[in-house]
């Protein structure tokens, strides 16, 4: 079940959420009453309730925004259990000034928001010694290992335990806590609206976690990469196994360079099936875990980790074949790359997964980079040729790759190749999928050139990696649209 917090500074807003919530399907929220401007009227919020409600008063020093007494305090979380308040938040010091009284259920909690503190497992002790019909630990997650350490304490819990981290590291807590035998977990009633740091919103934790189906069986999968937040690959992977009916959920896990090698050994205890892997831990993920085909090896980065039948686990880069299978949607039957002269502008590592199967198909290759000790570097490891970013228009290239950020949004304007160096036979591929449509593709087709767009690679690199978490064929039409969804919406 989801509790969605409702913290709003008027009665007025907060009745509203909860009518909207329960059309929503919420069935929990809490009433976060120490946000009211105004003495809360607990009457006005609990009298024709669409759902059950938790009656919540925080102290600053807990996270609140309750300015007023203690003692006043502690009047309105009695007044809320004589006047049948669903659930009360009683945190732990206060709780044995509290009596138990009707139906009222009583969540004992603690919060945290400077770390998770090493004596955890004493607190969450005390918390199940109170009068608790739940017990709510949340702690700060100061590195993604906190996470495995807090829910570790549900499983064999003398006392229903609600624990999961705040902030960015402790996200897949969030979602992950009723997988261990949460009663419930927290989510926000919008982005805009949350109430503790990292919390999720209410459509997010049922929409794209699909939170309430997730069980003990449940496989998990995540993304690990250092910024995380906007990747898009959530958002494909949770809905494609949503199409297909496969009993899974895939979550965002920030985890820094320093922790890298840590995390995933923590995260063993999660049982994680499978990870995609973006910036920067593609060379890290192929050393942590070597087994893989030579052209990973050759490639020396991987962007997909899996494991086997037999638990063991193996690297692999999709992204190779994805640009490769993207090159190939606009090619005429029995065209292939074998002999065509090819530019790629960019030497960093797209242009390096995607310069080994261009080599390997036979390809005559050029590469240009800014750097152009960085392009020179790239073509000796590849057997190719290089030239300088200056002279990148005194090529005759038949396909044009561009392996380099320019043209990526917010940056519209700029591209890689000017419309003047286009020739209306080129096949011309650019690696940036937001927007889908660059400038130069938008040139490039305006001088009669195939096109291939960035999201036909993104979507056939995730589409790699479904097939090896899952067994199953990813839906295509499903990926694309989600992408193209998502940019429109301007998510990423
Ligand atoms: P990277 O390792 O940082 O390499 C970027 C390359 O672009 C470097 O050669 C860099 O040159 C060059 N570059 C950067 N800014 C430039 C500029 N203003 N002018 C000229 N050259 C510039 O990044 P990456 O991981 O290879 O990713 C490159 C691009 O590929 C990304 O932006 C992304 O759009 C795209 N990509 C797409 C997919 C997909 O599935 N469609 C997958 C991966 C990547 P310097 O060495 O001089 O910095």
């Amino acid at each position: 079940m989801i509790c969605v917090t409702v913290a709003r500074n008027r009665h007025k807003m907060m009745t509203a959420e909860h009518r909207v919530l329960a059309e929503r399907g919420a069935e929990l929220v809490e009433f976060r009453i120490d946000w009211l401007q105004r003495a809360p009227d607990l009457n006005r919020l609990l009298k024709d309730r669409p759902t059950p409600a938790i009656i919540t008063c925080r102290r600053q020093g807990d996270g609140g925004k309750w300015t007023g007494s203690e003692e006043d305090r502690l009047k309105l979380l009695r007044a809320a259990i004589v006047g049948g308040a669903d659930w009360v938040d009683l945190e732990l010091d206060v709780a044995p000034q509290i009596r138990r009284y009707g139906q009222t259920k009583r969540i004992v909690s603690h919060h945290d928001f400077t770390g998770t503190p090493d004596n955890l497992e004493e607190l969450h002790a005390q918390l199940c010694q109170q009068d608790a019909d739940v017990v709510k630990l949340v702690t700060t997650a100061k590195s993604p290992r906190d996470c495995v350490r807090v829910l570790k304490l549900i499983p064999n819990a003398p006392k229903p335990t609600v624990a999961f981290c705040m902030g960015e590291y402790g996200l897949a807590s969030r979602v992950l806590c009723g997988r261990y035998g949460a009663p419930f977990t927290y989510a926000a009633f919008s982005k805009d609206h949350t109430a503790a740091p990292g919390q999720i919103a209410f459509d997010e934790m049922s929409s794209l976690y699909r939170y309430d189906r997730i069980t003990r069986h449940t496989q998990l999968f995540g993304v690990l990469g250092d910024p995380i937040a906007h990747s898009l690959s959530p958002l494909l992977h949770n809905a494609a196994m949503q199409h297909v009916g496969f009993d899974g959920v895939y979550l965002p896990f920030r985890v820094p360079a320093a922790e890298f090698s840590e995390t995933l050994d923590d995260f063993a205890g999660l049982d994680v099936r499978g990870y995609s892997v973006t910036i920067p831990h593609k060379e890290a993920a192929l050393k942590k875990f070597p087994q893989c085909d030579e052209i990973v090896k050759q490639i020396g980065a991987a962007n997909t980790l899996y494991r086997d039948a037999d638990g063991h686990w193996h690297s692999d880069n999709t992204d190779c074949a994805a640009a490769l299978e993207s090159i190939h949607t606009v090619f005429a039957e029995g065209e292939s790359l074998a002999g065509k002269c090819v530019l790629m502008l960019g030497a960093g590592g797209a242009a390096r997964a995607i310069g080994y199967g261009v080599m390997k198909q036979g390809a005559d290759l050029v590469i240009a980079s800014r750097t152009a000790d960085r392009a020179r570097v790239l073509a000796e490891q590849l057997g190719c040729r290089s030239v300088t970013w200056s002279d990148r228009d005194m090529e005759s290239p038949q396909v044009l790759i561009n392996a380099t950020p320019l043209g990526m949004h917010p940056n519209v304007d700029d591209t890689p190749y000017k419309a003047d160096w286009l020739e209306n036979n080129m096949v011309v591929f650019d690696t940036v999928y937001n927007p889908e449509e660059t400038k130069l593709l938008r040139e490039a087709r305006a001088k009669g050139c195939r096109v291939v767009s960035g999201i036909e690679m993104f979507v056939r690199q995730a589409a790699a990696q479904f097939q090896r978490f899952t067994g199953q064929s990813a839906p295509m039409d499903v990926l694309r649209e989600t992408v193209r969804g998502s940019l429109s919406r301007g998510t990423s």
